[in-house]
């Protein structure tokens, strides 16, 4: 069987990580649902644990499967190699473990998704970590914050739920002057849009929960490496904690990214459509949408994305309470968390995720009282205008 290869970003997202099944010439990957692997011999089991041959030992510590999905991710993200998880937080959690140590000091986007700030300020200051969460679109504030126990620079951009994104080239340099890691969440803009590692990030976050899955039924994350280095430590912590993915799991995600090229395109068409129909709409106060010109950060959207993506935040003229008479309103879009999958989801993080943030940290985020969020999903858009046209007329 011949290995299916391309120049290009849909071929590959269609084709990576797939090696054909010389046996049986299946054409989707198997599932090796196992969780462990037999051994030859004596010798076989000692040369791999010993590395000094390639195979499989047990789930935790690899899989066929988990190794296909690794593959694809990780060639579509231009890294060295991944490392897929349970989930989007055990990437995350696994990054903290593997790059802090006792008194390491961090700097973060203030706006990181809220679990990923929570965990350092509740549970890894007992090892002393200490931590600033800043806007770190502002360059010169993350440079002012800069100490000698800093060890990771961790940045989300665009950011949940402000859209404001963070020049990641700048930030590189910053990093490598300074010794950092730079870890970049990329769950936002997927890696059709954006290519932290190509623009000098050294590590690269997803939760495939959102658009590397795209369908709402699975939850799971990835971590990409642009060095081996990087890559050997992340796999030994990972491996130890044992936020390890399940080959089921894998599949469904490596069956979710096949379309993810189609998925991103579509949805982020209706999302330029509804941002500008939503900015000419006179219930609406603001849109926050990178691909609109208003947006402050436009150039910058241009310079690092190939796209603004397909996440809309928007404030109503009537506040928090015309926000939640929207969120009731609306017929086609769902009421629900998360994002990134094939339908349209809306949700009020002042009543709903952020409702629990302190006042001080919500308005430093930028998550005011009256700002949606609009996970546009591949509905067609006159069906989305259509709904929110009717939910607007009741705010
Ligand atoms: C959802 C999300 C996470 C956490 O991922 P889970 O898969 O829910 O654990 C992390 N970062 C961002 C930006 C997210 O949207």
């Amino acid at each position: 069987m011949k290995e299916k290869k391309g120049n290009n970003l849909e071929t590959e997202i269609i084709h990576a990580g797939y090696h054909p099944d010389p046996v049986t010439h299946s054409v989707s990957p198997p599932i090796y649902q196992t969780s462990t692997f037999a051994f030859d011999s004596a010798e076989h089991g000692a040369a791999l644990f010993a590395g000094k041959e390639k195979g499989f030992i047990y789930t935790r510590l690899g899989n066929p499967t988990i190794e296909a999905l690794e593959e694809a991710v990780a060639a579509l993200e231009k890294g060295y190699a991944a490392l897929a998880t349970s989930s989007g937080m055990a990437a995350i959690s696994t990054v903290y473990m593997a790059f802090l140590e006792k008194d390491a000091h961090l700097i973060g986007t203030a706006a990181l998704y809220g679990p990923s700030r929570t965990i350092i300020e509740t549970e890894f200051t007992r090892y002393g970590v200490s931590s600033d969460f800043i806007d770190t679109s502002d360059l010169e504030e993350i440079k002012k914050r800069i100490k000698k126990n800093t060890k990771l620079l961790f940045i989300e951009s665009p950011a949940n739920p402000t859209m404001a994104l963070t020049d990641i080239q700048a930030c590189a340099e910053i990093a490598k002057e300074h010794g950092l890691i730079l870890v970049v969440d990329n769950t936002f803009a997927s890696p059709v849009l954006q290519n932290p590692l190509e623009l000098g990030a050294d590590v690269t976050i997803h939760s495939v929960t959102k658009f590397i899955n795209g369908h709402s039924d699975v939850v799971g994350g990835i971590i990409i490496s642009k060095s081996p280095e990087l890559h050997q430590r992340l796999q030994k912590v990972l491996r130890m904690m044992g936020g390890t993915m399940d080959p089921h799991q894998a599949w469904l995600v490596l069956r979710g990214l096949r379309t993810l090229y189609l998925r991103v395109e579509k949805a982020q068409d209706n999302a330029q459509k509804l941002a500008q129909w939503l900015a000419a709409h006179p219930k609406v106060a603001w849109v926050n949408y990178p691909g609109l010109p208003s947006h402050p950060q436009y150039d910058l959207m241009k310079k690092q994305m190939k796209g603004p993506g397909s996440m809309i935040s928007f404030g109503l003229k009537g506040g928090y309470e015309a926000g939640i008479k929207l969120i009731n309103s609306v017929k086609l879009c769902t009421l629900a968390v998360s994002l990134g999958g094939i339908e349209t989801l809306i949700q009020h993080p002042a009543s709903m995720t952020h409702a629990s943030v302190p006042k001080k940290e919500k308005e430093e985020a930028g998550i005011t009282d009256d700002l949606i969020r609009l996970s546009v999903g591949c509905e067609n858009v006159d069906d989305l205008i259509a709904d929110l046209e009717q939910a607007l007329e009741k705010c």
